[in-house]
C-alpha cells in the first residue's frame, strides 16, 4: 500500500531517506525493511520555535514495489525537413520553453541569441569582474540561458497553476537539475549548475531539428502590410519565418527603442528600484534560527521583507542566502548589481535587492513628457548617476546601513563580495528622492521583524535597478499576438508577462503554443 504523511522532524533527523524510514518505521510501528520507498512531496523549514523543524509530507511505500514518482518527459521527436520554421529571438528561459513547445508540435525554431554560449559567455563575465571592462552583448543578462544562466537559480512562481510550474521542473530535471527542485518549498539550482542544465537543452534541440544562432542579435523587423514576415540580425542576414517570438529580456532596450522608431505599440510598465542589501551570512542565520551558530543540518537562513511605506510597496528581491553580488550591467557607464549564489550557497554572505515600487502615480509624470520609454530612462538615469558615483570600472557605490539612514558617510567598508569593488558615498545623493525616503523608513521597520538586521555590519551596494521590465509590448489575451502586427509575438519578461525563471519557461510554452495553433491551421 501506499500511505501520505506529514512528519515534522528534528534536522538531525531529515538527513537522508535512511533516517526519515528510521523514524517512520517507529512512527507507525512498523518493520523498516517493510518500507520499500518513498517520495518526497513537500518540504519546508519551520523556523519560527526556538528549535527549528523540517516540515515532510511524503508518500510512503509499504510492503509494495516501490514505483518512484510520475514525471512529465518532452516528447520529442525530430521535425520533418518541411517543417513550418518560427523564428524566436533570445535563448533566455522564455525562448528555450518556447522552441522545446514548438519541436514537440512538430515546427522547426531556430533561436536567435545576442550573446555567446554558456561556456565562452563565462570568460566576458571574468573580465567583467576583473577588469571593470563589459561586452554589451554578453554579460550577466545576454547570453545562452539568459539572465537567470548565473543566477541563484531561485525557481519559485506567484503562479498558481501548479500542473504548468511542475512541468517546467520536471523538464529542468530531466535536463540535470537535482529532484529536490520537485518538492523543496523554495527550490533552487545554482550558478554552478545552471551552465549545464541549458547545454543539455540546447542538445535536446539541436538534436530534434532546430537552430541556434549565436552572437546573431536581431536588428530589425520585416514587416509587410501590417504582417511580420522576417527579421534582420547582425551582420544585415535576412531570415523568413511563420511568426516572431521576441523574448529579449527586460535589459534588451534597444528592441524597445526599435518598436517605437516602427510605431509598433509600446507601453510603459511600473516596475521596482532600490538597492541590494548585504549581511554576513552567519547573522542572518543566527536572526532566522534563534541560535549564534547554524545547526550543521539546516541550510544558510534566507528572509523575505515587505513594507508599506505611505502606500508605496518596499521589499526585499532575489534574496540570496550564501551568495554573491554581481554586476548585472549591459552596457558601459551604467552600474546595475543583482546576486547569485552556488548550489550549496556555501558564501559568507548573505545578500538581498530591497527595492521600492516605481508605480503608475510615478511614471505619469515622467511619460507625459517622454513617452513609453520614459520610465526605461528614468532607470537608466539612475544607473549613469550610480556608475559615475562609484568611479568607473563598475565599482559600486556603497554605504553601511545604519549610515545609510542617518545620511552619515561611511569612513569604512564592511569586506562585500561584490568583485568589481564598492566605494564609500552617500547613497541619499544618488538614488531618487522618494526611493531613498521609503528605503531609509522600510530599514527600520525590518528591524521590528528581523531583530538585528539594522545594522553597521550591513552594506547598501545601489542599484537594483532591472528587477522587471519597464516597458509593456502589448499583445492579444487570446492569441497572444502584438494587436498591430501578425505574427509578432511578444513573450516573457522583457514583453511584460513574466517575472523570473519559472513564469519566463511557462510564458514561452504558452505563446509557443499559441503560435503552433495559429500556424498549423493554415
Ligand atoms: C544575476 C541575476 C540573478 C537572477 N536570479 C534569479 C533567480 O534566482 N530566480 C529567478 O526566477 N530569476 C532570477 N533572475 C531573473 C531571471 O533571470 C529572469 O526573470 C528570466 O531570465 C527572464 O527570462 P526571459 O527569457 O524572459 O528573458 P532573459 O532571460 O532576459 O533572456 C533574454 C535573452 O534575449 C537575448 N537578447 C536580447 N536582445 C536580443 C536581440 N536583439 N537579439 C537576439 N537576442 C537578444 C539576451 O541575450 C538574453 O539571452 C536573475 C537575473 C539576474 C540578472
Amino acid at each position: 500500500m501506499q500511505q501520505q504523511l506529514t512528519i515534522r522532524l528534528l534536522p538531525s533527523e531529515a538527513v537522508s531517506d535512511e533516517t526519515i524510514k528510521d523514524y517512520i518505521s517507529n512512527h507507525l510501528s512498523i518493520k523498516k525493511n517493510s518500507i520499500t520507498g518513498l517520495t518526497h512531496i513537500k518540504r519546508s523549514i519551520d523556523a519560527r520555535g526556538k528549535q527549528p523543524a523540517i516540515l515532510l509530507q511524503l508518500n510512503v511505500f509499504i510492503n509494495e514495489p516501490f514505483t518512484g514518482r510520475a514525471r512529465a518527459n518532452p516528447l520529442l521527436d525530430c521535425v520533418s525537413r518541411d517543417a513550418k520554421k518560427v523564428l524566436i529571438a533570445g535563448a533566455g528561459p522564455a525562448g528555450l520553453f518556447a522552441a522545446i513547445k514548438l519541436l514537440e508540435a512538430g515546427i522547426k525554431p531556430v533561436i536567435f541569441e545576442r550573446g555567446k554560449n554558456v561556456r565562452d559567455r563565462r570568460r566576458d563575465l571574468a573580465t567583467l569582474n576583473k577588469e571593470g571592462i563589459i561586452n554589451p552583448d554578453s554579460n550577466y543578462c545576454f547570453g545562452e540561458g539568459g539572465a537567470g544562466t548565473y543566477s541563484d537559480g531561485k525557481l519559485y512562481t506567484r503562479s498558481t497553476k501548479r500542473g504548468n510550474v511542475n512541468r517546467i521542473l520536471d523538464l529542468l530535471v530531466f535536463f540535470g537539475a537535482d529532484e529536490n527542485i520537485l518538492y523543496e518549498a523554495h527550490p533552487h539550482i545554482g550558478t554552478n549548475k545552471l551552465p549545464h542544465i541549458i547545454t543539455e537543452m540546447r542538445k535536446k534541440i539541436i538534436d530534434c531539428g532546430g537552430e541556434f544562432l549565436f552572437e546573431k542579435k536581431v536588428t530589425d523587423l520585416e514587416i509587410k502590410n501590417n504582417k511580420l514576415t522576417g527579421v534582420i540580425t547582425s551582420g544585415h542576414d535576412k531570415f523568413d519565418g511563420e511568426a516572431l517570438i521576441l523574448a529579449t529580456g527586460h535589459s534588451a532596450r534597444d528592441i524597445f527603442q526599435l518598436l517605437h522608431q516602427k510605431h509598433i505599440l509600446i507601453e510603459p510598465k511600473p516596475f521596482a528600484l532600490g538597492v541590494r542589501v548585504e549581511h554576513p551570512q552567519q547573522l542572518i542565520d543566527s536572526i532566522q534560527y534563534h541560535c549564534p551558530v547554524r545547526d550543521n543540518f539546516l541550510p544558510p537562513a534566507s528572509y523575505s521583507l515587505v513594507q508599506q511605506v505611505d502606500g508605496k510597496g518596499v521589499f526585499s528581491f532575489c534574496m540570496c542566502p550564501g551568495g554573491i553580488i554581481a554586476p548585472a550591467s549591459t552596457a558601459p557607464g551604467e552600474l546595475v548589481v543583482n546576486g547569485w549564489s552556488p548550489s550549496k550557497r556555501n558564501n559568507p554572505y548573505a545578500n538581498s535587492g530591497i527595492v521600492v515600487s516605481v508605480d503608475e502615480e510615478n511614471i505619469r509624470p515622467l511619460v507625459k513628457k517622454g513617452g513609453p520609454l520614459a520610465a526605461m530612462e528614468f532607470q537608466r538615469a539612475v544607473e549613469k548617476k550610480a556608475y559615475n558615483a562609484g568611479g568607473g570600472r563598475f565599482v559600486a557605490p556603497a554605504q553601511r546601513l545604519e549610515d545609510f539612514t542617518r545620511k552619515h558617510h561611511s569612513s569604512t567598508l564592511p569586506r562585500c563580495s561584490y568583485l568589481p569593488g564598492i566605494e564609500s558615498v552617500a547613497l541619499h545623493e544618488v538614488l531618487p528622492g522618494y526611493i531613498y525616503d521609503s528605503l531609509k523608513e522600510a530599514f527600520l521597520h525590518f528591524d521590528k521583524k528581523m531583530k538585528g538586521y539594522f545594522t553597521n555590519e550591513a552594506v547598501v551596494v545601489a542599484t537594483e535597478s532591472r528587477t522587471s521590465s519597464p516597458v509593456r509590448v502589448p499583445r492579444n489575451t487570446v492569441t497572444l499576438e502584438h494587436p498591430q502586427i501578425e505574427g509578432l509575438y511578444p513573450c516573457g519578461e522583457g514583453a511584460g508577462y513574466a517575472g523570473g525563471i519559472v513564469s519566463a519557461a511557462m510564458d514561452g510554452e504558452r505563446v509557443a503554443e499559441a503560435v503552433a495553433q495559429k500556424i498549423l491551421r493554415k
